[in-house]
């Protein structure tokens, strides 16, 4: 191998925002693109593998949502309510959930610019289905902006984008781990290779940053995020320990974004430290524990510490694991009655760490609860359920509880259809949130806010969010991104 080398535009990273990029720069003309992924070959793609990628994009509705599932059955198709999503929606949305911290300009790129980027992975070649839906009286609802996903979820995106790849000549390098940049806080040169067969530099005017958050290294974990952050469990992959986004960050990069918080969710308390199992079919992740709005959940006292029912799960999910580790020994109990049950998100069965009893106190026992306490929890929550608002999970129902806190805002139904469930969940994390600030043209900026030359960046690694993020907004930011880094490292490298 030789000891230096030279490409048009360098992609670091091998996930869904790294294959976007190469092959945005390979359709804008670069000749030679390299993807240098740290993984070896049967562990490539980062966190999309370890996902079922829904994409939130604004779209006008039904007509423009059936181009992208042309294979869906008629029937099938006409009992979806598919609403229109307006970028008046998506900024909303964005802004109301990052609390009005998102960046102005980087938000309304992003609500702005994600039709046409969802259009062009379609143009692309990717293929897509329907989104998971809640059934009401025979008919399909989803929720706002999140109709599709890819088929065959994160792996099957992952190998749709890894052929477009390779039919375009994009070079794809496996086992090599970016292990030093060259460059300054002015203009990027190339980085040095660690490779299975030794280490080499790979030299260009054009690189585009794509390795992924920090939250795979927990040291960085409990150093940003704070008490019990390195305890959590890291739903994607290993791989993604900030090494990239540290050394950028020594070069002269600007830090931006949340760098406290990060993408957190319940998960079962049994999951394994690292990559947690995907369902079949890439239906999503098998030990997420989203159904939290169709009962209670309590931490290990027998108490209530947030509202189950704020919102759709798209806008709550990824604030609750953060509500779970600041529990005791980042430990809860969600707890079901057979109606909660019946409106789980895969199905009752699904394999998850669970106990079962027909009595409140019965289960308590068995979860290690003080069956006293979880008994009182139970029965205040019951009596201030408001019994005149009728339930629908169909949209915010309003049916909520009264006279106590903190308040259960929607779907409060009473706990009192044994047999009883609860599951034992922890905080699980998916990305980080604080990372690299870039430009609109997708350019990484120095702390002097000006462009360093040469250098791009797109995904998990950018810092973007604060708090909260609206559900499936991590592979459109990619989309977006990506599409436009590659156009113009391109138009640099060549
Ligand atoms: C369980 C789960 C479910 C999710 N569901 C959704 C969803 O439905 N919709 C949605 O929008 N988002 C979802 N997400 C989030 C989304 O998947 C991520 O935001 C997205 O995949 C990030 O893409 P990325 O390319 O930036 O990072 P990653 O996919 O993590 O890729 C980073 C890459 O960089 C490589 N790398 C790291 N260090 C180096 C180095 N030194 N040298 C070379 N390579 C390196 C890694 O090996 C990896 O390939 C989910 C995530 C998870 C984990």
């Amino acid at each position: 191998m030789s000891e230096e080398e030279t490409c048009d535009v360098i992609v670091i990273g091998g996930g869904s925002s790294a294959f976007e990029a190469a092959v945005s720069a390979r359709q804008s003309g670069a000749e030679k693109v390299v993807m240098l992924e740290k993984a070896p070959e049967a562990e490539y793609g980062g966190n999309a593998r370890f996902s079922h990628t829904g994409f939130r994009f604004c779209h006008s509705g039904r007509d423009e949502v059936r181009e992208f599932i042309p294979d869906v059955e008629q029937d099938v198709f006409d009992a979806m309510e598919i609403n229109p999503y307006t970028k008046e929606e998506f900024l909303g949305d964005l802004n109301r959930v990052t609390e009005g911290l998102i960046d102005e300009d980087l938000a309304d790129m992003l609500a702005g610019e994600s039709n046409a980027a969802a259009h062009w992975a379609l143009e692309t070649g990717i293929e897509w289905v329907p989104e998971k839906w809640a059934e009401v009286n025979g008919r399909y609802h989803f929720e706002p902006g999140r109709n599709v996903q890819t088929r065959g979820g994160g792996k099957g995106q992952l190998e749709q984008w890894r052929e477009i790849a390779t039919k375009l000549g994009i070079e794809i390098r496996f086992e090599s781990r970016v292990s030093a940049i060259y460059g300054n806080n002015r203009r990027m040169e190339g980085v040095r290779v660690a490779a299975e067969e030794g280490e080499y530099d790979l030299l260009s005017d054009a690189t585009i940053a794509c390795a992924g958050g920090f939250q795979a290294n927990p040291e960085m974990r409990a150093r940003y995020l704070g008490d019990n952050a390195d305890l959590l469990k890291v739903r994607g992959s290993k791989h993604d320990t900030g090494e990239v986004l540290n050394m950028i960050l020594s070069m002269g990069a600007r830090a931006t974004g949340h760098w406290q918080g990060a993408h957190q969710t319940p998960i079962d308390a049994g999951a394994p430290s690292f990559e947690t199992p995907v369902l079949e079919g890439g239906k999503g992740n098998s030990m997420n524990r989203y159904d939290y709005s169709h009962g209670i959940t309590v931490n290990s006292l027998g108490q209530r510490f947030f509202d189950e029912g704020e919102s759709f799960h798209s806008y709550t999910y990824a604030k609750t694991g953060r509500a779970v580790r600041g529990q005791p020994g980042n430990i809860a109990y969600q707890i079901y009655d057979q109606k909660g049950l019946d409106r789980f998100r895969h199905g009752r069965d699904q394999k998850a760490t669970h106990e079962e009893a027909d009595t409140i106190e019965e289960l308590a026992k068995k979860v290690g609860l003080n069956p006293a306490i979880l008994g009182a929890t139970v029965k205040e929550y019951n009596a201030a359920v408001a019994d005149e608002i009728p339930f629908d999970a169909s949209k915010l129902d309003g049916k909520c509880t009264r006279g106590i806190t903190p308040v259960k805002s929607n779907w409060a139904q009473k706990i009192d259809a044994p047999p009883y469930r609860a599951y034992p969940v922890s905080g699980g994390i998916t990305f980080t949130f604080g990372g690299l600030a870039i430009s609109t043209d997708a350019e990484v900026l120095n702390t002097s806010n000006q462009p360093i030359r040469g250098l791009y960046a797109s995904g998990d690694i950018l810092g973007l969010f604060y708090h909260n993020y609206p559900s499936c907004t991590g592979q459109t930011r990619n989309l977006v991104f990506s599409r436009k880094a590659g156009r113009n490292a391109a138009a640099v490298g060549n």
